[in-house]
């Protein structure tokens, strides 16, 4: 890229502008999947929507590939790019809350972990992630699956407006009252309409929950998820759970002779009164004996960061994902079979409820068009060693496509792999039109084409 150029968008930006000569360089291009390696032009740090607008501005006139980071935490790494320029919203992550309203204002590169932080001393939450370090933005954008879905819906159910800087560099506000077409995008349809730099969320009384993790023997897998399916059509909708296939790290909770095992997990989260906490959980006591397991009261943030020692940045990611209508006993079968081959302590599988408060929704109210699905499947191939990466995407590639034939077409675009451009159709199904048509209105050059793409 020439000098000049650079130095233009310097003079337009508050925020550091790094290229590959600048010290930092390597930290600024770097994203949280380890397997990504791109080198681009020129990174933004925005610290406000002008440096935003500069940057979105700037990409465009010199036709550079434009990627747009939040938390970073896109598996197929869209947070990055080779010769481009990067948006980086980490600056701009501050929180306000407005306890008379219930409702929280999230700048665009804002983690969970700083939102629940903000939202706890009021007493106040809504549904984000299960990690803390993953990013408001890409999480949102996509759905927004977590511990309160059952109860509260998916995160994009509890947005009431945006902020958005658009690809002509306009900047926008959507909601349900203004540009009604792009806010029904965006609920959904992920990073393709244009850069979001604040987010209004409605918030909901939740501040100490009851729950953790409860580790069972493997024999009991089919039990377990038969289990887990019943139960969870019919549960109390303040309890969010989920089974996961899961080697036991060397915590004090688990006995030290059974660290480095591999378990059938659930992670449970009561979201109603603490002091029925431990009678809500007993159903997942009953079913089998639980060999270990760390629950009890504990603030909401606890448990949406009790995994994050789990899952630093720079390991290796790979994962596939899709969405479950009826977990049939062959779909079990099929668990029982490759779950347990979990390769890494990092590594997991977990099936998410989206029934309850989620289905309330129709399917064509927002982007996300999986309302009926009653979970979502993901497998997290995640692990340290680059030499095992050919091992475990097999390991991923194999579990994967011995589900399918007993889950729906789509899955849950955050969930998805960088090869899985092919699936975004039927990831939209019936709205996969409107939003070609939204991505003509507002983006009919693809600008932003970084993400899991809807092609204008
Ligand atoms: C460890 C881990 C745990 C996870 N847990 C959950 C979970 O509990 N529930 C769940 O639903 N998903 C979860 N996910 C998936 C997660 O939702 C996606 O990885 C999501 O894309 C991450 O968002 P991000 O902002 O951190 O990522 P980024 O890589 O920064 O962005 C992802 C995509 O969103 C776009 N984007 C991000 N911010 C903005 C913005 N402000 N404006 C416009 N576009 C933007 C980017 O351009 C990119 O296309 C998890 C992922 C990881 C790695």
């Amino acid at each position: 890229m020439k000098t000049l150029a650079i130095d233009e968008l310097r003079e337009r930006v508050r925020g550091n502008v790094i290229i590959p000569e600048d010290e930092g360089y390597d930290e600024a291009r770097r994203v949280y999947n380890g397997m990504i390696d791109r080198h681009p032009a020129v990174v933004v740090r925005a610290v406000n929507v002008g440096d935003v607008i500069a940057g979105v501005n700037f990409a465009r006139e010199n036709q550079l590939d434009l990627a747009v980071r939040g938390g970073g935490h896109s598996v197929p790494g869209f947070g990055t790019c080779d010769d481009g320029l990067v948006i980086d919203l980490s600056p701009m992550r501050g929180v306000r809350v407005d306890p008379a309203t219930a409702t929280a204002r999230a700048e665009g590169g804002a983690t969970w972990g700083d939102f629940n932080a903000a939202a706890y001393p009021f007493g106040l939450a809504t549904t984000g992630g299960i990690i803390s370090t993953t990013g408001v933005g890409g999480l949102t954008l996509g759905g927004g699956i977590g511990y309160l879905t059952r109860g509260r819906g998916l995160s994009i159910d509890n947005l009431l407006s945006v902020d958005v800087v658009t690809a002509d560099g306009r900047f926008l506000v959507a909601s349900e009252r203004e540009h009604e077409d792009l806010f029904w995008a965006l609920r959904g349809g992920g990073g393709n309409f244009g850069v979001v730099t604040s987010f209004e969320f409605r918030l909901h009384p939740v501040k100490d929950i009851y729950g953790g993790p409860m580790f069972y023997e493997l024999t009991e897998v089919g039990n377990i998820l038969r289990f887990y399916r019943d139960y969870i059509a019919e549960a109390p909708e303040q309890i969010g759970a989920f089974p996961a296939f899961q080697i036991a790290p060397p915590l004090p909770f688990i006995p030290e002779d059974r660290h480095g095992d591999t378990f059938i997990a659930m992670v449970a989260c009561w979201a109603g009164p603490l002091e029925e906490g431990e009678r809500a959980l007993r159903p997942f006591h009953d079913v089998a004996p639980v060999v270990a397991e760390h629950v009890g009261p504990m603030p909401y943030p606890a448990l949406n960061s009790a995994f994050d020692p789990l899952l630093p940045p720079g390991l290796q990611h790979y994962w596939k994902a899709s969405f479950v209508t009826e977990l049939t006993d062959e779909a079990i079968a099929a668990h029982a079979v490759h779950g347990p081959g979990v390769p890494a302590v990092n590594s997991t599988m977990h099936i998410y409820p989206i029934n309850g408060a989620a289905h309330r929704t129709a399917t064509d109210a927002t982007a996300f068009a999986y309302r009926d699905a009653n979970f979502a499947t993901v497998i997290a191939g995640v692990w340290p060693d680059p030499g095992r990466n050919e091992a475990n995407i097999e390991w991923v590639r194999g579990y994967y496509e011995a589900i399918a034939p007993h889950s729906e077409e789509g899955g849950y675009i955050n969930f998805m792999a960088g090869d899985d451009q092919d699936r975004i159709r039927v990831n939209y199904r019936g709205n996969y039109a409107r939003l070609v048509e939204v991505k003509r209105m507002y983006d009919p050059d693809n600008l932003f084409h970084l993400n899991q793409n809807i092609r204008p």
